[in-house]
C-alpha cells in the first residue's frame, strides 16, 4: 500500500498560516514514507468560485516548495460521480429518500431543543415507503446512520474517540436539487484518490464521525487520521487578522524566507527534543504522528523573525540577491544594475548578519546602491564645522591611496585619528559613517567603503562636505 495523503482546500482567495501547516505536515508525512502527497481544489462553492482564488493557494505551495504528485483535482468536476455514490446507497439500502418539507425540518429542530434529542432529525422517512411521497417536493437523499453501539475513531493525534451512533444524523448527501454535499464529496474524493492518511484541523474531527458513516455503507477502507490542534495567537484566542499576518503569501511579503516557513510551521504543533531548527531534510527524516503536539500551538512572530535572522544568514549570497529584487523594487525603486550587483555580492556578508527579514535587507542595501540623498536627524549631527577638516582631509588621503582595501582604510583612518584626534577613532568613524550613508548606523565602515570603491566614496565625502559649506 502506497501511504498517500492529501491537501484539500477551499479556495477563499489567501492561504492561511493554518492551512499551510496542515500541507507541509501532509507533504512531509509523504516524504517521510516515500508515499504520495495529492491536491484537491474543494471547488464546489460555485457561487464564489474563483481561478484566481486557486491560484493563490497553488502558488503559496510552490512558494513553500511543497511539490504534489498529481495534477490538482477539481471536487467540482467529480460532481457525476458523487451523484452515482449517492445513488448507489440508495440501490444498496443504506440511504433512503426523503421528503420533509422545510417547516417539518425547522418544528423537528425546535422539538429536537425541547427534547435535548443530539440530532435535530427524527428519521421520520427512514422507514417509509415512497408511495407516500407529498406531492411537489424533490426529495433529498439521507444516509442511514447505525443506531446502535458506538463508532470508535483512533486518532494518531487525540488518541480514541467514541461517538455513540444513535448520535449522528441521518444526514444528507445528496440535496433536493440534483447537488452532492460536502459530506459525500470528501469521502468519495478520498476514496477514489487512494488517500490513506488524512491530517487536518481539529476542527474537523465531528466531521469525521459523519463522513466514516459513508465509508461504513459503502464497504470502503477508512483513511487513518489525525487531526492537528489549532494555531492560537499570543493571546490564546484562535490566529486571526487581529494578531498579525495570517497569510502566506503576507509572510512572503514581509520578507520571510519559505526555509523559514517551513521550520516554523512544523514547530507549530511538531517537536522533536527541545531542537528549534530542524532543517526540511531533517524534518523529511524525522517526521512521525508521535511528534505532534496534543494542544493549540501558540503563533509566537518574534520567534519566526528570529528564525528568519538564522536562515538569512545561512543562505547562499547569490540566493538572497535573487530573492532581494523584488524587494528592492517595490519597497525603494530599485533596478539592480550590474555596478549595484557587484556592490552587493561583495557586501552581502556583512548586511545579511544585520538583517531580520528581506524587507530590512532591502533597507540596508540602499546604502550601497544610493548615494544618500538626504542625512538624517543623527547624521546630521555628524556634518558641521567640527568635522569639515577631518573629512577634507579624509577625502584627499583616500584620493592618493591607489586601492581602497579594507586594510587600507582602517590603517588611514587609525593614523588620521592619532595624529589629529588624539587617537579618538570615533571621530574619524563617526563622520565618515554619516557622509557614506545618511545615517548613523551601516555595515562596517571600512568594508563598506572597500565595496563602494575610491570614485563613489570621495564623491559622498565631497557631498557631505558641500552640505556643510551651505550651512
Ligand atoms: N476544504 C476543507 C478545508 O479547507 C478540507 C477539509 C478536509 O481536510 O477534509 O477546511
Amino acid at each position: 500500500m502506497t501511504i498517500t495523503t492529501r491537501f484539500p482546500p477551499s479556495p477563499t482567495g489567501m492561504m492561511h498560516i493554518g492551512n499551510a501547516r496542515t500541507a507541509l505536515f501532509n507533504w512531509l508525512y509523504a516524504r517521510h514514507t516515500g508515499g504520495k502527497f495529492l491536491i484537491r481544489i474543494e471547488d464546489t462553492d460555485r457561487a464564489r468560485h474563483s481561478e484566481e482564488a486557486v491560484q493563490v493557494i497553488l502558488d503559496g505551495l510552490a512558494w513553500l516548495g511543497l511539490a504534489y504528485d498529481n495534477m490538482p483535482e477539481s471536487q467540482f468536476a467529480n460532481k457525476q460521480r458523487h451523484i452515482d455514490v449517492a445513488n448507489d446507497l440508495l440501490a444498496k439500502g443504506m440511504a433512503y429518500k426523503c421528503y420533509c418539507s422545510p417547516e417539518e425540518l425547522s418544528e423537528m429542530r425546535e422539538q429536537a431543543k425541547v427534547e435535548g434529542r443530539p440530532t435535530a432529525y427524527d428519521r421520520r422517512w427512514r422507514d417509509r415507503d415512497a408511495s407516500e411521497a407529498p406531492d411537489g417536493i424533490e426529495p433529498v437523499i439521507r444516509i442511514k446512520a447505525k443506531l446502535d453501539g458506538y463508532m470508535t475513531v483512533n486518532d494518531q493525534v487525540q488518541g480514541d474517540v467514541k461517538v455513540a451512533y444513535n448520535h449522528l444524523d441521518d444526514m444528507i448527501i445528496l440535496r433536493s436539487d440534483g447537488t452532492p454535499t460536502y459530506m459525500l464529496a470528501v469521502v468519495v474524493d478520498d476514496h477514489d484518490m487512494g488517500i490513506t492518511h488524512v491530517m487536518r484541523g481539529d476542527d474537523h474531527l465531528n466531521n469525521t464521525f459523519r463522513q466514516n458513516l459513508i465509508y461504513e455503507a459503502m464497504g470502503w477502507e477508512k483513511p487513518i487520521y489525525a487531526h492537528l490542534p489549532l494555531i492560537h495567537g499570543p493571546d490564546g484566542a484562535k490566529l486571526s487578522k487581529r494578531h498579525g499576518a495570517v497569510g502566506i503569501r503576507e509572510f512572503q511579503e514581509l520578507g520571510y524566507l519559505p526555509e523559514t516557513m517551513r521550520n516554523y510551521l512544523l514547530k507549530l504543533g511538531w517537536a522533536h527534543g527541545d531542537n528549534e531548527i530542524i532543517s526540511t531534510e531533517e524534518a523529511i527524516k524525522l517526521f512521525d504522528f508521535n511528534g505532534i503536539g496534543k494542544s493549540a500551538a501558540k503563533f509566537d512572530y518574534a520567534k519566526l523573525e528570529n528564525l528568519n535572522a538564522h536562515y538569512m544568514n545561512e543562505a547562499d549570497n547569490e540566493r538572497l540577491i535573487d530573492l532581494l529584487s523584488p524587494f528592492l523594487k517595490t519597497h525603494h525603486d530599485i533596478i539592480l544594475t550590474d555596478i549595484g550587483l557587484k556592490r552587493l555580492m561583495a557586501g552581502m556578508d556583512e548586511l545579511k548578519e544585520r538583517a531580520k527579514t528581506l524587507v530590512d535587507l532591502a533597507a540596508e542595501a540602499t546604502l550601497f546602491l544610493n548615494t544618500p540623498s538626504e542625512y538624517s536627524e543623527k547624521a546630521q549631527k555628524q556634518l558641521n564645522g567640527g568635522t569639515l577638516d577631518t573629512l577634507k582631509n579624509l577625502s584627499n588621503i583616500f584620493e592618493k591611496l591607489t586601492k581602497l582595501t579594507t586594510e587600507a582604510v582602517d590603517e588611514a583612518c587609525r593614523s588620521y585619528a592619532n595624529e589629529k584626534l588624539e587617537g579618538k577613532l570615533g571621530k574619524v568613524m563617526m563622520p565618515l559613517r554619516a557622509a557614506l550613508t545618511g545615517t548613523d548606523k551601516s555595515p562596517n565602515l571600512t568594508v563598506m567603503v572597500a565595496i563602494l570603491g575610491k570614485e563613489e566614496t570621495i564623491s559622498r565625502i565631497q557631498s557631505a562636505i558641500e552640505y556643510i559649506e551651505k550651512q
